[in-house]
């Protein structure tokens, strides 16, 4: 099979997605390649698992400054914030997040971080106790890997636009009804996209980029968006011809992807704390649990656990029995239930997905240019989208942004032509 169009966007995720939808509505025609048989790719909602739907992937919306929040409403999807979450607090004792958090600290950096600086290494610098860290971690959202792992410099330039943005202060998770696949299905309506579609190589030595497929399927277009995650692009199993230039290549190298564990443990009877939609215990493993049904009305409950870094890495390497044997454990003692058995329970990660190959992308020490670098398009011909070429990486609504961006860019030089 040989296909022509004016634009192919490899990958039907949340920036593919919205890449492609932006072209088509701009007049394009635009084909969608996608490896996998379904859309969403980070996004995968469960819903023969529990009466309420499970997220395999993104779970939450980050925050009333998402863009996601536009599909949201064009399709009147109901949402609930995530309300009350009890913290585990330095004496062990369960108090609101409110009370551990420090809510008055002040974020002005005394002494900015160096490039080559863990969260770590720049808060010992700067004195900052130990006991201060878990405060840290959750107001500034530096769960996704080990603070010696993380760029300061990153998440200093974060944390500041996103004051600017009046994005950090009281800034709320929201849990999307009906599961968060509404979103991408909303996207992709009446797109072209063709799947079992795995591209293996992409040929943009010539003014037509050949992109061809596994199953033999050859598709050409003079503008290709890729949305591969970097654990794809890391992988090499996508070869480029000509290769990459070396500093695109070191930046796709140089960026890191979390490792992060789900585990989805449903009860037929209400276990959690009436009302409390979180328990966060950072020295656990996994250290979050989320009442997934908060809300829904359904009657029995499902329970997410979430951790990543070394609780993930724990998990991950005791294998899917044992793993979910600590975490059960650890949920029994989060709740004081030590006779708690659960319906069903399952855990669940990324990493050995073929096709996500992690769960999202960060940036560590001595990387910090490496997304800016990596989202630039190439010789007029590729253009870069996905979560890890956005500065709300990550997350659902910097994938989103990725793809919009990707959009404009594609469509401004056809202008200029
Ligand atoms: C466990 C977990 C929890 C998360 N929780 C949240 C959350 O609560 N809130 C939030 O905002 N974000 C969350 N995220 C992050 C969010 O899911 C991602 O940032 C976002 O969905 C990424 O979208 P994307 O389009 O960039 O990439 P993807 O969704 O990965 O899309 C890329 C697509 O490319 C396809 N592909 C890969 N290789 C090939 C190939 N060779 N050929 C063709 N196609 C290919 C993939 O199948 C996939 O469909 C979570 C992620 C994970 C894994």
């Amino acid at each position: 099979m040989k296909v022509n169009t004016e634009v192919l966007v490899i990958g039907a995720g949340m920036a593919g997605l919205k890449a492609a939808r932006d072209l088509q509505d701009a007049g394009l025609a635009v084909q969608v390649l996608e490896a996998r048989d379904r859309i969403g790719g980070r996004i995968h909602t469960d819903r023969d698992f529990a009466p309420v739907p499970a997220e395999m992937g993104a779970e939450l919306i980050h925050g009333l400054g998402a863009e996601t929040w536009e599909i949201v409403r064009q399709q009147g999807i109901a949402t609930r914030p995530v309300r009350r979450i009890l913290m585990r607090g330095n004496k062990g004792r369960w108090q609101p997040l409110e009370e551990v958090s420090n809510g008055d600290r002040d974020w002005e950096l005394p002494v900015l971080p160096q490039d080559h600086e863990s969260v770590q290494a720049y808060l010992s610098r700067l004195r900052v106790s130990p006991n201060e860290y878990p405060d840290l971690v959750h107001r500034l959202r530096i769960d996704t890997a080990e603070l010696h792992e993380v760029s300061a410099l990153e998440v200093a330039q974060q944390v500041s636009a996103q004051l600017e943005e009046g994005e950090l202060e009281g800034d709320a998770d929201f849990r999307v009804h009906g599961g968060y696949d509404q979103l991408v299905h909303a996207l992709a309506d009446g797109l072209h996209i063709h799947h079992g579609a795995q591209v293996e190589l992409i040929d943009y030595s010539g003014l037509e980029v050949r992109v061809y497929c596994t199953n033999g399927a050859l598709f050409t277009a003079p503008r290709v968006i890729l949305t591969l995650p970097v654990g794809v692009l890391q992988s090499r199993m996508v070869r480029f011809l000509p290769a990459l230039p070396a500093s695109r290549q070191a930046a796709v190298d140089a960026l890191k992807m979390s490792d992060v564990v789900k585990l989805h443990v449903y009860f037929d009877a209400p276990v959690f704390p009436p009302g409390v939609d979180g328990m966060v215990d950072l020295d656990g493993t996994p250290p979050y649990w989320w009442n997934a049904s908060s809300g829904s009305g359904a009657q029995g409950e499902l329970l997410v656990g979430w951790g990543a870094g070394d609780a993930a890495r724990r998990l991950i390497a005791l294998g899917p029995q044992d793993g979910l044997a600590l975490a059960l454990d650890q949920l029994r003692g989060v709740l004081g239930r030590a006779d708690l058995k659960p319906a069903a329970a399952r855990l669940h990660h990324w990493n050995a997905d073929p096709f996500a190959r992690g769960a999202y992308s960060f940036v560590p020490p001595g990387a910090h240019q490496a997304r800016s670098v990596l989202s630039a398009p190439l010789e007029d011909r590729l253009f870069w989208a996905g979560e890890a070429t956005d500065s709300r990486y990550g997350t659902v609504h910097g994938a989103y942004r990725s793809g919009a961006r990707a959009a404009v860019e594609v469509l401004a030089r056809i202008a200029q032509r």
